[in-house]
């Protein structure tokens, strides 16, 4: 890594960046254009040259790189992530010591103060995710300072550092013992399948981990459960071990149906008492519609984006039109449970969508639940964006 680089940040930026505002944007910065090598130590400083904050650059999806420290000296060794992820450690202390929960984040990313990095834990196992190749450079000293805190019986990265985050297609094993395929592990005392080393996406998403839970726990006894875009099914597992009467999953993935099989078998359910469909989700839509088919609870969980062959869905513009053709077929006194983690919006305007899909379809509703980011999934008040999830439990009255 070449010298540190100075960046002007705009005069309206500075208050933000003084704030604590971790993300180094390209619209807040004058000269932008000095820094070319990922990885470079910049400080950002302001008309005066007054310092800011010290950070690297790093180019993502959403921003060119990361503020670590308001302390101009501050050197970014293994010293400095080992005192991060100690704190971060300490702080899932309770998770640590759960042999109900063997599956979720140690360290995320700015909300334990380095942004474009988070590690997650399967039963003994750490997947670091990298987000851009700046945050890269620093691989070895991160993985230092991990190894010097817990032990790691193997560990595996995500490289997402390619365009728009997508995840580069590579062998992630890192180091360590391999993990066997499936590995097992426990959330809540379910069991869930995942392979660390078969793309992007393990198997199961750990922020649902609370919805899944409170789906289980309140509102699966006795219930029809439709499950939409169910990827491996984990919402219909919580269902049925919930007590739901039947569950159908619905996902547009041709493995879908195997990786759902799958989540079903290691939990001792007969999937074949199970529905599972291999289908655009709005297509089943006006299947259920045809077929008068009415579902106890409605789970709604699309990607931001999406495109199939019909269709093109995009969260911040689609999503109440999803949620009229979820009321439809939602019995009365049934509930939605209405998920997103589209982070261009935050939860005032996704219950806007709500209030906004109701009204057009003349039905009324009661808000039950809400749930944004677990305890494991840390954010800070000074980057409110980082709360991505958002999840309403939405009862249909009439
Ligand atoms: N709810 C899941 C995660 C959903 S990930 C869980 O809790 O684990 C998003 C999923 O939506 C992917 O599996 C993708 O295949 C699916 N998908 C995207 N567009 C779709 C569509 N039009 N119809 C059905 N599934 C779709």
């Amino acid at each position: 890594m070449g010298k540190n680089i100075q960046l002007k940040v705009k005069s309206s930026f500075v208050k933000n960046i003084k704030v604590g505002y971790p993300l180094i944007t390209e619209d807040a910065i004058l000269n932008m254009k000095d820094v070319k090598e990922e990885g470079t130590i910049i400080e950002l400083v302001d008309d005066n040259q007054r310092f800011l904050g010290k950070g690297y650059y790093g180019k993502q999806n959403k921003g060119r790189g990361w503020v670590l420290s308001q302390n101009q000296h501050e050197l970014f060794d293994v010293t400095f992530f080992e005192k991060k992820l100690k704190l971060a450690i300490e702080h899932r202390t309770s998770l640590f010591n759960n042999p109900k929960t063997t599956a979720f984040r140690v360290f995320n990313g700015e909300g334990d103060g380095v942004g474009g990095c988070t590690i997650d834990f399967y039963a003994g196992y750490y997947v670091i995710s990298w987000y851009s190749e700046g945050v890269y450079k620093f691989k070895n000293d991160i993985i230092q300072a991990l190894t010097k805190l817990v032990d790691v019986k193997g560990l595996y990265e995500k490289k997402r550092f390619a365009s728009q985050g997508t995840y580069m297609e590579d062998d992630d094993f890192v180091s360590g013992e391999k993990a066997p395929e499936p590995l097992l592990v426990k959330e809540n005392d379910i069991n869930f399948a995942v392979y660390l080393n078969d793309g992007a996406m393990v198997g199961i998403f750990l922020d649902q981990r609370d919805v899944r839970k409170t789906i289980h726990d309140s509102y699966s006894k006795g219930k029809s459960v439709l499950n939409t875009f169910s990827y491996t099914g984990a919402f219909s597992v919580a269902a049925v071990l919930g007590g739901a009467t039947r569950t159908t999953s619905v996902d547009l993935a041709n493995r879908s149906k195997s990786k759902t099989i799958e989540q079903f078998s290691v939990n001792g359910i007969d999937f074949e008492a199970q529905d599972i469909m291999v289908e655009d989700v709005f297509h089943y839509f006006k299947y259920a519609v045809r077929k008068q088919l009415k579902f106890d609870l409605v789970i709604l969980d699309p990607p931001s984006f999406a495109r199939s062959k019909k269709h093109t869905f995009s969260a911040g513009k689609d999503y109440p039109d999803l949620l009229m053709q979820a009321i439809s077929i939602t019995e009365k006194k049934g509930v939605i449970v209405a998920s997103s983690n589209c982070s261009t919006f935050g939860m005032t305007k996704f219950k806007g969508f709500i209030e906004k899909a109701f009204k057009q379809t003349g039905s009324t509703y009661k808000i039950r639940e809400e749930f944004s980011l677990p305890e494991d999934y840390k954010t800070i008040d000074e980057f409110k964006e980082g709360n991505y999830l958002k999840v309403v439990f939405i009862e249909k009255l009439t």
